[in-house]
Order: structure tokens, then C-alpha cells, then sequence
């Protein structure tokens, strides 16, 4: 791969982790507003639980890419960016424009949905 190459999909992972730390910030601060308002029957605490899980789910969701998106800026670092961890073949360009934080290429990530790998 090319340094220009690599450099724009560095930047790539380092936007989109900053928006999701932008995003993961709103989330707890909207949890702290939510535990300060007391619900004042069942009908509005049990919506405000839901709302609280739905939160909880997404943080979650964002962190596991939070986590791929830091493993992602560490291999570019490291220069071992678009191999896959797997086979050690080079991760397809169209897979890292869309998702560039992938850790595997096509066919291991097929492998992997399937419970294979
Ligand atoms: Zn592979």
C-alpha cells in the first residue's frame, strides 16, 4: 500500500473515532440528565428504562468499534494496515474504503459470520 494511501485511511480512523467518542460523551451526559429527573408514575419510569437500555446497547455497539477502529490506527502504525489478521493476505480496497478499520478480508470475514474462524 501506498504512504498517501495509508495516510488518508489513517485519517479516516481517526475521524471516525472521534465522532464516536463525540458520540459516546452525549450518551453518558443524556444518562446523567435522565438519573436526575424523577419519573412521576410507572407508564414514564418504564419508558425511561427502555431508553436507558437502548442507550446502553448503542454505547456498546460503539465501543466494540471503538476498540477496532484503535487496533486499526495501531496496525497503520505499526505498518501492518489492510492485511488481514487472518490469512495475512491484503484486505480487498473496496473492503477498506468502506470499512476501514476491517480486520479481515472477504473471505475470512465470511468465515468468521459463518462461525468458522
Ligand atoms: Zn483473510
Amino acid at each position: 500500500m501506498k504512504a498517501t494511501e495509508l495516510k488518508r485511511y489513517r485519517k479516516a480512523l481517526v475521524e471516525k473515532r472521534g465522532e464516536l467518542l463525540d458520540r459516546v460523551h452525549a450518551v453518558r451526559t443524556s444518562e446523567a440528565q435522565n438519573r436526575e429527573k424523577e419519573a412521576p408514575d410507572l407508564g414514564d419510569r418504564a419508558l425511561s428504562t427502555v431508553t436507558r437500555e437502548l442507550q446502553y446497547q448503542l454505547t456498546s455497539g460503539e465501543r466494540d468499534m471503538l476498540r477496532l477502529i484503535e487496533a486499526a490506527i495501531k496496525r497503520a502504525d505499526e505498518g501492518d494496515f489492510g492485511v488481514c489478521v487472518a490469512c495475512s493476505k491484503n484486505v480487498q480496497t473496496g473492503r477498506l474504503q468502506a470499512v476501514p478499520w476491517a480486520r479481515h478480508c472477504i473471505d475470512c470475514q465470511e468465515l468468521q459470520d459463518q462461525g468458522e474462524l
